[in-house]
């Protein structure tokens, strides 16, 4: 009986109210709204004085992009809710409980991880989280695995392709990642100070023609169910807790593309701490953690992925062919490829991160982008030869 609107303050409250089990008859609610305002609004509605509450996120109807307005389809909420309960349950533990969406508001009520902050903010901070790689490991292992020919029923896998087409949201990232950053573009967004960098990605062919690939992967390889949007700031973090959140993006895309997008995240963060840390023992020991982590979190996605292929592989033949040597080996190829990509986009594209914008130094910000948009150049040029995990590290660590 709701036909589509932004919900209001008090409207989130009643809405919450109305979730069964969860606050008590009469509670005194309270509500903030703490979204970005961008895409979607995010109400945290709590009874005054208690711990957890309930978040409500509702879809807007539009993106508000470069000063103007997209039309963006209301169904990423569907999306957005499906995901999150196809990802709870093959990774449990790992996303927030969904407790309703609803269709007409395009809202998802999930559970309140207040309790956690988010990992953009906490690597920014410094801080250390030594079992995030395990978790986020297993979450990507799992969730790929099981939405794929490899782990689900293949025919079921088709049908479930069909839920997850995802075309505007596909398409922001084709734009986005996949094209303005190396074309002149009014999406494109850098500092002038950069400007020799940001052409040299414009004129470069060979550049080009690795990314095309990257592209063309992206466009085409349907390997799994990706979250399609694994950044630092989709994932809520505490010393002993992973919670992987906002899946609108997600699509069947090639796994690489996950992996990648938190990989990149950590080197983006690496890059930045060089104009953030001043003490030249404390950074070399956050990048040391850093890097570890990257390495880490191939090596745990690897080690469970190969127990799962053992355990739960449907298809005979790719099973009994050894196949998943070769599979292996060009994921990791890919995510590579894919990493460099999320990397140089947050440099020179429209969206940046944080951990990059916010070193107050000029200078030190402007150093921190060369050597990110250097490491993402790289690792998309040197996609195709990568062969071990250490390689990744060695590039980095040629940059910084
Ligand atoms: P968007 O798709 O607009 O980026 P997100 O799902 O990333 O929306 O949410 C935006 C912000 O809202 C997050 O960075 C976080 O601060 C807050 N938020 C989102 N989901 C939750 C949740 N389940 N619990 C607590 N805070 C949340
Ligand atoms: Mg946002
Ligand atoms: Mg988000
Ligand atoms: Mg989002």
């Amino acid at each position: 009986m709701s036909a589509y609107h932004p919900l209001t303050e008090s409207e989130a409250i009643e809405r919450a109210r109305a979730v069964p089990g969860v606050f008590a008859p009469g509670a005194n609610l309270t509500v903030r709204e703490i979204g970005d305002g961008n895409l979607n609004l995010v109400f945290h509605i709590q009874e005054s004085g208690q711990g957890k509450g309930l978040i409500l996120k509702q879809a807007l109807p539009y993106a508000k992009v470069v000063g103007e307005s997209w039309p963006l389809t209301l169904d990423r909420a569907r999306i957005e809710s499906e995901a999150l309960m196809i990802q709870g349950e093959l990774a449990p533990g790992l996303a927030p409980k969904v407790y309703e969406y609803e269709a007409e508001l395009a809202l998802t009520i999930m559970e309140d991880l207040s309790d956690h902050v988010i990992m953009r903010r906490g690597l920014i901070e410094g801080n250390a989280y030594p079992l995030f790689a395990g978790h986020i490991g297993e979450f990507l292992a799992r969730t790929l695995f099981f939405t794929s020919d490899f782990g689900m029923n293949q025919q079921q896998k088709k049908l479930q392709t069909g839920r997850f087409i995802n075309p505007e949201l596909c398409k922001i990232t084709e734009d986005l990642i996949f094209d303005d950053p190396y074309t002149v573009s009014a999406n494109n967004n850098y500092d002038p100070a950069i400007e020799n960098e940001a052409a040299a990605l414009r004129s470069d062919r060979e550049l080009h023609l690795e990314v095309a690939r990257l592209r063309y992967g992206f466009l085409t390889k349907g390997q799994a169910m990706l979250h399609g949007d694994l950044h630092t700031g989709s994932i809520f973090v505490t010393p002993t807790s992973t919670k992987v959140i906002d899946p609108e993006f997600a699509y069947y895309g090639p796994m690489g593309f996950d992996i990648g997008a938190v990989l990149a995240n950590l080197l983006l963060n690496a890059a930045a701490q060089g104009g953030r840390m001043d003490d030249p023992s404390a950074l070399g020991d956050f990048r040391a953690y850093l890097l570890d982590t990257v390495k880490q979190v191939w090596v745990e996605f690897e080690t469970r992925f190969r127990a799962l292929w053992a355990e739960h592989c449907v298809d005979r033949l790719l099973r009994e062919s050894g196949y998943l040597d070769a599979f292996l080996a060009e994921l990791l190829q890919d995510t590579f490829g894919y990493a460099g990509a999320k990397m140089v986009r947050r440099i020179v594209g429209l969206a940046h991160v944080a951990d990059i914008d916010g070193i107050p130094d000029e200078a030190r910000r402007n150093r921190a982008r060369r050597v990110a948009l250097g490491i993402g150049a790289d690792l998309i040029k040197r996609h195709r030869t990568a062969g071990s995990i250490g390689q990744m590290l060695a590039v980095a660590n040629l940059h910084f």
